[in-house]
């Protein structure tokens, strides 16, 4: 999370250590955890896809989708999609 979804202030190293953005002071603790979830979800994805198994990169990065829709794991998942095990 780049922004703060609420006040759009540019988000800091600290804003995710505190759990609150810097500016409006809102709680983003949900959401950071929320974040890293998603981010577990595309190493797992790496991970898959290092072993072979196409199919569970592919859920694992659709289910990091779900949590946090970012152009960087759409684009794994296009990757993967694209790519030719055969
Ligand atoms: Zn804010």
């Amino acid at each position: 999370m780049i922004s703060c979804p609420i006040c759009h202030a540019r988000l800091q190293a600290d804003d995710k250590i505190n759990g609150s953005c810097n500016r409006c002071k809102n709680d983003l603790q949900e959401l950071f955890h929320i974040e890293q979830e998603s981010h577990q979800w595309l190493r797992l994805g790496y991970y898959y896809l290092c072993e072979g198994d196409r199919e569970k990169a592919l859920d694992s990065v659709a289910t990091a989708l779900d949590l946090c829709d970012t152009r960087m794991g759409r684009l794994f998942f296009l990757f993967i999609q694209k790519l030719n095990f055969d």
